[in-house]
């Protein structure tokens, strides 16, 4: 276990949440760890955490462009520096960039710690750990758990490759190339591993996915007898993420 889960694991159980519902309650998650929850519009930064004299405040955006559910991570990655980082500076800003719901391997940069502080708080292990190394992977599971949770489908599909049992890989993809993606610790031992920065295979599920054809509203499963351009596996689901009007997709491969 990493830092931020232990850190997370340690938070959550000095708040007693034990049940599910209870992370719904991020205000006053926040204010029992001391701090407050600040609302306002930001230019260059999506959060912030400010120490002075008095409570440590953790301002959000309004802005009308970040879904309720970023939010959440939002305020959670900054909830992670202030459990981390706290002697670091009184100011803290973190941009868009910084705050990626895709936590990085086991980096030791603050920003990352605060992303998989977030992950790890949001969607913990004492709720999922079961249910994923226990259910065969497929979409339905993530999206109940994405809603339960109120995290994004991206944050929740990413986490379940860490708890799977089966071979598992999460692919990323942006305007039909892929930007990254996340296997499970038994896809890796495959040894195989999909093209980054190559667009989607040609004949794939997914490129039909990123061409919107059958393409809906709701889970998609797609079979595809071809993988990737260099990998031969077939992908059990896709979907395009609604809140990226550009093209964002998430697969995950089996
Ligand atoms: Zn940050």
């Amino acid at each position: 276990m990493n830092r931020p889960e232990s850190v997370a694991n340690h938070v959550l159980d000095r708040l007693d949440i034990f049940v599910a519902e209870d992370l719904l309650l991020l205000d006053e998650i926040v204010h029992a760890r001391g701090a407050l929850i600040h609302e306002c519009s930001m230019e260059g930064a999506e959060a912030r955490l400010l120490i002075g004299p008095g409570k440590p405040i953790i301002s959000v955006s309004t802005s009308n462009y970040i879904n309720p559910y970023r939010r959440r991570f939002s305020i959670v990655h900054e909830l992670g520096h202030l459990e981390m980082h706290r002697g670091n500076g009184l100011l803290r800003s973190c941009t868009k960039l910084d705050i990626q719901e895709r936590p990085a391997g086991n980096s030791v940069d603050a920003e990352q710690e605060a992303n998989q502080f977030a992950s790890a708080f949001l969607i913990p292990a004492r709720f999922v750990e079961r249910p994923f190394a226990e259910n065969a992977p497929s979409f339905d599971l993530i999206s109940e758990w994405s809603e339960k949770l109120q995290t994004s489908l991206t944050a929740t599909a990413l986490r379940f490759t860490r708890f799977t049992l089966e071979p598992v890989a999460v692919v990323y993809s942006f305007q039909g190339k892929i930007q990254y993606f996340q296997p499970s610790s038994e896809f890796t031992e495959l040894g195989v591993f999909p093209d980054v920065n190559h667009p989607v295979g040609l004949n794939t599920g997914a490129r039909m996915l990123f061409n919107r054809k059958e393409v809906s509203r709701q889970w998609h499963e797609v079979r595809a007898a071809g993988g990737f351009e260099r990998i031969e596996m077939p992908l059990i689901g896709g979907i395009r993420l609604e809140n990226c009007p550009l093209g964002c997709q998430i697969m995950m491969l089996y």
